[in-house]
């Protein structure tokens, strides 16, 4: 059987084609891969039904030469200590690459959000909270939402850190805005895989309005990214969740979908939804033969497994690391677009630092502000790729990784040791 890369391997080779063009001392190599601090401990829950179960929780802390620690917790069934060290490295490329002031961590509870009921939830999450409160912080780590968590769970935290330290809503970003959250927030990462999209459509001669888009996931990201890019003119031909999706070659009707999805709160499955289409596997929805694929679910989707058959010829990165490096490369040498996710999914960061600083002065800015803010900073960030792609004759992601390893071996540089 063909052993996969793990999410740690395919970080590793894409930061080590940056090392090698930019030609980093091995120590220095060393020094960028390492994580920080890698914290794994043990959360018992006492269940509705009196049972007691374990899970495990991770936070994992990458680098702060930048700035302090920033990155989601993820509540999943398929996450261990290797995820989060590759989530969190990829963190701190992203926040160099879009000039936020932070470094990269990144963690989570190994569990399945669908199986546990709100109360579950609550006590999981303030539990989780007691164990990495002494590593987290407003300038110390400053959690955010990732798959499984939203608004709420960031809420849940804010109401646990508060007993230790008094109350610091700034603390975790991605708040609901009666605790001080951003206007914007929740769409941030949909929004801003929308209009990276449409760049990188414009840069590869593809006309946005007319073409077709597959995306894989309809969580907060996924269900954005659709919403943004249909209002565009794109025509979204299949979208999906974990239990699979939704085809039409003409277009689904995504407003009609998207607002039954919302009335159950997410929890009604795609299959049920009555958008038109016929049903279509994940699997499936990533070999369709469409102008773009928007992988926005999990990790590693888009193997050396499937690479070839993977039809688009614009791939954007809406989630962490779906393309491992196996088929980054297989990809690569068939002339396949694709913009990496420290670019493409860069947007719910870069709000959730507009958030931060918004706190920190106690002061909020219009939904306006922050939408002009974000489509700047990634404008800015575009433009810096895609020069540099185009200057050193690599691709999107090389360039990418290069700016951001440039940017934290500086800070490192001038901080010493
Ligand atoms: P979410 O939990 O809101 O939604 C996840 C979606 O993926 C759901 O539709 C779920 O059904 C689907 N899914 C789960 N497991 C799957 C599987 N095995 N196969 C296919 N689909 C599956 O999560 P999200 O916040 O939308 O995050 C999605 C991705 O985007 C993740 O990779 C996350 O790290 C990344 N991301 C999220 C944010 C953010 O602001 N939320 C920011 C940057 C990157």
């Amino acid at each position: 059987m063909r052993m996969h890369s793990s999410p740690r391997g395919s970080c590793e080779k894409f930061l080590d084609r940056a090392f090698e063009k930019l030609q980093i001392e091995p120590e220095h190599r060393h020094l960028l891969r390492t994580c920080y601090r890698e914290v794994r401990f043990e959360l018992p829950l006492k269940k509705e039904d009196g049972s007691i179960a374990l899970f495990y929780g991770y936070r994992v802390q990458h680098d702060q030469s930048r700035g302090p620690f920033k990155g989601g917790l993820r509540f999943h069934p398929d996450v261990d200590i290797d995820h989060f060290v590759a989530l969190s490295s990829l963190m701190t490329w992203k926040c160099a690459l879009l000039d936020l002031p932070f470094g990269g961590a990144k963690g989570g509870v190994d569990c399945d959000p669908g199986e546990l009921s709100a109360r579950e939830m609550e006590t999981l999450t303030k539990r989780l909270v007691e164990r990495i409160a002494m590593v987290i912080g407003p300038d110390r780590d400053i959690p955010a939402p990732d798959m499984g968590t939203g608004p709420r769970e960031m809420a849940w935290i804010v109401d646990a850190y508060a007993h230790q330290h008094g109350f610091t809503p700034d603390v975790v970003t991605g708040k609901p805005l009666e605790l001080g959250g951003s206007f914007g927030r929740v769409e941030a990462t949909g929004r801003g895989v929308a209009q990276v999209t449409a760049l990188a459509a414009e840069a590869a001669g593809v006309e946005l309005e007319r073409a077709s888009i597959a995306v894989q996931g309809c969580g907060n990201v996924g269900s954005h990214a659709a919403k943004f890019l249909a209002e565009r003119g794109a025509r979204i031909v299949a979208i999906s969740d974990v239990n699979g999706g939704r085809f039409h070659p003409d277009g689904l009707e995504i407003d009609r979908l998207l607002e039954q999805l919302n009335a159950t709160q997410q929890k009604q499955s795609l299959q049920e939804i009555d958008c038109g289409g016929e049903s279509i596997s994940n699997q499936e929805l990533l070999e369709v033969d469409v102008d773009i694929l928007v992988p926005a679910a999990i990790g590693h989707v888009i193997s050396a497994e499937n690479a070839e058959r993977v039809q688009a010829g614009l791939i954007v990165e809406a989630a962490n690391m779906p393309i491992d490096c196996e088929a980054d490369a297989i990809l690569r040498k068939r002339g396949t677009n694709i913009v990496p996710d420290i670019l493409a999914n860069a947007g719910g960061v870069t709000v959730s630092y507009l958030e931060w600083v918004q706190k920190r002065q106690r002061y909020r800015w219009s939904e306006e502000q922050v939408n002009d803010q974000l489509e700047q900073r990634l404008k800015r960030a575009w433009r810096e790729v895609s020069e540099r792609a185009e200057t050193e004759e690599v691709d999107l992601r090389l360039a990418a990784y290069m700016i951001a390893v440039e940017r934290v071996m500086q800070a490192v540089r001038i901080r010493g040791f």
